[in-house]
């Protein structure tokens, strides 16, 4: 008899994608969290049956991506109430609500009421809210998978959206292409773990004497940049990016999956249909598209990306809920790292460790020396002469 398969050899093999359980014919496999939080497939050997489908449908061990850009566009929706609400310009939900109007079903990732996040189907436009805007952090595909599958099964038009990894997961389970499915890659620079993130917010809760009704990470009524704000007693909290450990950490890069620092798809070699990210840069790219008489960079601008000729036929049919400008891959890539390579592990592994020793309280002490340092010497900096700085500069380089 066959052995019980190992699902992976280290967790830098593991994105967490969930197409391992999926595909169980026995269910044996379960996500479990290890000691940071992060979910992992764990077998269950008294009910596996050993047929090896878990190992052979591993997209992130086993499958290379093949698809590279077709077209390339910097993106704005046409709906500005919506875009409000979402990350860059909007362009998820665009696609999202084309796709709900012919009577499809909409899957991607949505926070719970205790902010836990997870991947949800929604079948009509008054819960598109759910999907859209940045969760940052790891979200369990579920059994979104097989449900997504059953939908295509009947001939219903399918968009599945989410992390590259999660939908080369996706397209490997299902085995097959489907005329009726589209998918949606977002660019992605790494997942922390939900339990980080909860953690995270209780600290904001104990500071503030109150729960987070809402929450966001991305608010757009102070421009399109990575400051966020939470509701808590009715009150608006703003989470500004230079003032929170939380994204402090993440944008550093310091506290993601393992499998993040080795990620294949960053770069051009997409898994879905269509790719959607910030078109940070685009000021020095497309100065031409903005100003008096083009986009409010303000608002936000994305790019999107047609990797295959489904994705680019698509764009076409958006044309008239997305307002699209020429551009090119390496012009995107110029002012997104995450197009260019995976993040760097630094100090990863010494943070992730000071977490699971000391909690999100560890953390942010180690935040505030790091700021408050940082204060201090840009302070002192400040004071020293210009040839002085440049004389000390030159002797430490
Ligand atoms: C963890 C993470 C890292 C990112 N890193 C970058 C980056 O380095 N550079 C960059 O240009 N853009 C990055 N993005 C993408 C960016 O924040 C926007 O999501 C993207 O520009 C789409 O914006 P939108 O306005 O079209 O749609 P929005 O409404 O903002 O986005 C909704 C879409 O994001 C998906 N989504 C949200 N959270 C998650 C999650 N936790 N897991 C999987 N899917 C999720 C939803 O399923 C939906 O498809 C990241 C997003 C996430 C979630
Ligand atoms: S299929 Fe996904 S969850 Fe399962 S082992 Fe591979 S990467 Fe991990
Ligand atoms: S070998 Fe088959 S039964 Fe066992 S865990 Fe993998 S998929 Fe499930
Ligand atoms: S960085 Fe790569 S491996 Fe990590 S969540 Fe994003 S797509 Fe997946």
């Amino acid at each position: 008899m066959n052995a019980v398969p190992e699902l992976f050899h280290a967790k830098e093999a593991c994105c967490g994608c969930g197409a391992c359980l999926n595909i169980c014919p026995a269910n044996a496999i379960t996500m479990q969290e290890d000691e940071g939080g992060f979910i992992y497939p764990v077998i269950n050997t008294e009910r596996c049956i050993r047929c090896g489908c878990c190992k052979t449908v591993c997209a992130f061990q086993n499958r290379e991506e093949t698809n590279s850009p077709i077209e390339c566009f910097a993106a704005v929706s046409t709906d500005e109430d919506r875009a409000k609400k979402s990350a860059s310009a909007g362009i998820f939900a665009a696609i999202a609500l084309s796709v709900l109007k012919e009577g499809g079903i909409v899957y991607g990732a949505a926070f719970d009421e205790l902010w836990g996040v997870h991947h949800i189907g929604i079948e009509d436009e008054t819960t598109l809210e759910k999907l859209q805007g940045s969760k940052y952090a790891h979200s369990n595909t579920e059994r979104t998978f097989s449900e997504a599958k059953k939908q295509l099964q009947t001939g219903r038009k399918v968009l599945y959206s989410g992390t590259p990894c999660q939908i080369a997961g996706f397209k490997e389970y299902l085995g097959k292409e489907y005329e009726n499915l589209i998918t949606v890659d977002i660019v992605c620079h790494g997942v922390p773990s939900v339990r980080m993130l909860k953690d995270y917010l209780r600290l904001l809760e104990e500071k503030h004497g109150g729960k987070v009704e809402q929450f966001t990470f991305r608010d757009k009524s102070i421009g399109w940049g990575i400051n966020g704000c939470a509701v808590i007693n009715g009150k608006k909290v703003t989470i500004w990016q230079s003032a929170s450990s939380y994204l402090y950490y993440f944008t550093k890069g310091w506290i993601y999956r393992e499998n993040c620092y080795t990620c294949k798809y960053a770069c051009e070699y997409r898994p879905a249909d269509l790719t959607i990210g910030d078109y940070w840069g685009i000021e020095k790219q497309h100065p031409e598209f903005l100003g008096k008489n083009g986009w409010d960079e303000t608002a936000g601008i994305s790019l999107l990306i047609a990797n295959t000729r489904k994705g680019a036929d698509a764009i076409e049919e958006y044309e008239t809920v997305i307002d699209l400008k020429e551009s090119t891959f390496s012009q995107m890539a110029a002012g997104n790292a995450q197009l260019r390579a995976p993040s760097q592990i630094e100090k990863r592994d010494e943070i992730v460790k000071e977490y699971v020793e000391e909690g999100w309280k560890g953390l942010e002490k180690g935040y505030k020396a790091q700021i408050g340092y940082r204060r201090y010497s840009s302070q002192i900096k400040s004071l020293l002469p210009a040839k002085l700085k440049r004389q000390l500069k030159k002797h430490f380089n």
